[in-house]
């Protein structure tokens, strides 16, 4: 590989966002186990809502009514996910925040799985099902990230 080529790789990934070079590091970061794995450290229904894809009853869980100051992690990984900051009261029954805490908490995903086309809100770091989004959220973003509790740890120790 000569210099020339080397220098328009490096221009092509400055070119690109940087996205192709970033993605290949946050690869390496990435938390990956078995199912069986995830079932010998999770309880049972943090395993059916974040590796499973479920979802917990309305109402029920810890953080829906919760407004402490500090951050939200993820309960598989402990990737900080959400943060006080932007927790709001949707009366959904779900916790709810206008936006992640920042850009390597969370991914999308296309869900049709409730007969319409919603988002599915992951964790970027080991795939665990949070939640869904919606558009009908507060300024300043207009969205509405709805988050199982079960998925979350909270963690007074993450001030923004
Ligand atoms: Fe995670």
């Amino acid at each position: 590989m000569n210099a020339k080529t080397i220098l328009s790789g490096l221009m092509f990934c400055i070119l690109i966002g940087l996205s192709g070079c970033e993605t290949k590091g946050q690869t390496s970061q990435k938390v990956m186990k078995s199912n069986e794995e995830w079932k010998k450290v999770l309880t049972p229904e943090q395993y059916y809502v974040t590796r499973e894809g479920g979802t917990e009853l309305a109402f029920s869980g810890e953080y829906n009514h919760f407004y402490k100051e500090g951050g939200y992690v993820c309960v598989n990984c402990g990737n900080l996910l959400f943060s006080s900051v932007s927790k709001f009261d949707s009366g959904s029954g779900w916790p709810s925040y206008y936006e992640p805490a920042n850009t390597k908490s969370i991914d999308l995903n296309k869900d049709r799985s409730l007969g319409m086309l919603i988002e599915e809100v992951i964790c970027k770091k080991c795939e665990a099902h949070l939640g869904h989004v919606f558009n009908d959220g507060p300024e300043p973003t207009g969205l509405r990230y709805c988050i199982n509790s079960v998925a979350l740890v909270f963690e007074e120790s993450y001030k923004k």
